[in-house]
């Protein structure tokens, strides 16, 4: 069980009065926080702040309860809400202590952990403004509390247990250092995972300076961690866009360092290095890119001439769409929904934008638990992949008003729009399952007149004038990343095959690859599945050699053509 993942789910009562996007003039009161306790967002109480202190209006039994809310918002007029104050959620004052289901004395460690419910998660100061050195005096590292670094390193080796094809692979790699004078800059979600991926290019004789894809997916702990090995991270759990930006920049521009592969999940290094460092590109000599989003980015550079090295694109790696893509989808969706909102899925509405390979996943995954699925679909082959399904494929214009979750997972950007929000229902849950943050646009959404209520952790509710309101997971950013635990092994299969992408483009002979997008070459693809079979203690056939004549393979593999469709 991934204690991170857990500790996301125990809030203390401080998270709940956090308010975002509060407009100018709509200041949290005093008399706001008082009413802030442990309670799930069900059971919540309507209240309106006068400005002299707060009037409860009425109760609403769930998030879901469109009947009670809808008779107790519906007394607050618009100009109500925009003369008196904010509208806003409160939660009855019953304090649950909540343990973790993990907390055998433990308390400390995770307390002091990077998680949600981390007291230095909530600072108000960047760590960019303190000085930091681990135990041994290097400094060259920023995240947010060197002090969690134990429990970091404890939550890595817990990792590297289920992480049997990467320890494979690092087992291999400290053998032969194949990454011998190799300097990976590496942009991803830093995860204890992922970690176990960094300390295992650095076996092979790699250097490493790392950051984060993902502004909200960092676990402080790891992150610390790593920075007590001496490995050269800047990433925090909350950082701004210029945090983000600031990282990132402190990975490639190091002194008396020039990196030469990139790993990257977004296409965010490479779009920095072009236009900060483009002297820098001269020296990159592979690039491998994790998302769907990021190799759409490459493919962009390769049609204007600008791609500056070989790059492999992971994302559709046949283990990587089948094990991540699909496995993890369908796992995560209904535990984030669950973990955020408590919500019940069966009978629920739900559209979903794009029907790849995580669309399908999380219809799945919805129509199974017994949700009503219709999807938005652009393609009419995967639009009639949905039909031969049974889903009912729509416009988005079409169901908005009616539906009670939406999902977005194209990869696109504006798939659902101000004016699809400003026409759907009250509490109508908004999700994101794509890459970026603007699939959903979140923009749009603060301005003056609407009110952001942070009610939990990676749940905001966002107030239209007529007192209506959305329910925003994770502020439109990748749901399953920041609301749910990823299963390891699915992990271990993609960090597997980014080492292993790394490897070959590190020591394939000169002219092998030209500057162009490449797919994994499919021996490696079967090699990082073979490295994964020994779990399930499962038993390959091998060919004889009249097989091999016949089907015209080798025993090594690879098994199927390029274009085979598993
Ligand atoms: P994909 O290309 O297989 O599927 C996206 C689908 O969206 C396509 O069929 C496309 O036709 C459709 N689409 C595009 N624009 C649309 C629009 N405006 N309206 C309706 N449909 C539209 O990609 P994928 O592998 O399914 O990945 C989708 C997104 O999810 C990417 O951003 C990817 O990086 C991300 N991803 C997330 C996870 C996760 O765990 N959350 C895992 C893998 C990938």
């Amino acid at each position: 069980m991934d204690f991170h993942k857990l500790k996301k789910l125990s809030m203390s009562p401080k998270r709940f009065v956090s308010v975002t996007n509060r407009p100018t003039g709509m200041q949290l009161k005093e008399s706001e926080l008082r009413l802030s306790t442990i309670s799930p967002p069900s059971a919540a109480t309507v209240i309106v702040d006068n400005g002299n202190g707060t009037r409860e209006i009425g109760r609403n039994n769930s998030m879901f309860d469109r009947e009670n809310s809808t008779t107790s918002m519906s007394k607050i007029s618009s100009k109500t809400h925009r003369e008196r104050g904010a509208v806003r959620i409160a939660r009855p004052s019953i304090s649950v202590p909540r343990r973790r289901p993990h907390d055998d004395g433990m308390e400390d460690s995770l307390t002091a952990s990077g998680s949600d419910t981390s007291e230095d998660d909530e600072s108000d100061t960047s760590p960019r403004d303190h000085p930091q050195a681990n135990s041994v005096g290097f400094a060259d590292f920023c995240v947010r509390n060197m002090k969690m670094a134990a429990f970091g390193r404890r939550e890595i080796e817990l990792a590297e247990q289920e992480l049997p094809g990467l320890m494979a692979l690092r087992k291999k790699l400290r053998a032969e250092k194949s990454l011998r004078q190799a300097k990976i800059v590496a942009c991803l979600h830093l995860v204890a995972q992922n970690a176990v991926l960094l300390e295992t290019l650095m076996e092979g004789g790699a250097e490493v300076r790392c950051c984060a894809c993902n502004v909200i997916s960092t676990q402080n702990e790891v992150a610390s961690a790593l920075a007590e090995a001496s490995i050269p991270v800047f990433a925090w759990r909350g950082q701004s866009e210029e945090d983000f930006w600031w990282s990132i920049d402190r990975c490639i521009n190091a002194t008396d360092w020039k990196p030469n592969l990139i790993l990257d999940d977004g296409g965010d290094v490479i779009h920095w290095m072009a236009k900060r460092y483009p002297d820098a590109l001269q020296g990159i000599r592979g690039i491998v890119e994790e998302s769907a989003t990021g190799v759409h980015r490459l493919h962009q550079l390769t049609k204007v001439g600008r791609l500056p090295a070989p790059a492999i694109n992971l994302n559709e790696s046949i283990t990587k769409s089948i094990f991540d893509n699909l496995l993890t989808t369908r796992e995560s969706i209904v535990e984030s929904l669950k973990r955020t909102t408590d919500m019940m899925i069966a009978g629920k509405q739900v559209l979903v934008c794009g029907y790849g390979d995580v669309g399908k996943a999380c219809c799945k995954s919805l129509q199974t638990m017994g949700a009503h699925v219709v999807v938005a679909e652009i393609d009419p082959i995967c639009a009639l992949q949905a039909c031969m399904e049974g889903l009912k494929v729509v416009k988005v214009g079409e169901v908005i008003k009616t539906v009670d979750l939406v999902v977005t997972a194209t990869g696109n950007k504006r798939v659902i729009t101000r004016e699809h929000l400003d026409r759907m229902k009250r509490s109508t849950v908004l999700c994101n399952m794509g890459h970026s943050d603007n699939e959903i646009d979140i923009a749009s959404l603060r301005t003056a007149e609407l009110v952001w209520e942070r009610v939990r952790p990676q749940v905001d509710y966002i107030f239209w004038p007529d007192g209506r309101h959305l329910v925003l997971l994770a502020e439109g950013r990748v749901v399953n990343q920041n609301c749910s635990s990823l299963p390891s092994l699915v992990l271990s299969i993609t960090a597997t095959a980014q080492g292993l992408a790394l490897i070959e483009l590190y020591t394939a002979p000169a002219g092998k690859y030209k500057t162009e997008v490449y797919l994994l070459p499919k021996k490696l693809d079967e090699y990082v599945a073979l490295l994964h079979l020994e779990p399930f203690d499962a038993h390959l056939s091998e060919l004889t050699d009249e097989q091999c004549r016949y089907m015209g393979l080798s025993k090594m593999g690879p098994f199927k053509a390029g274009n085979y469709r598993y």
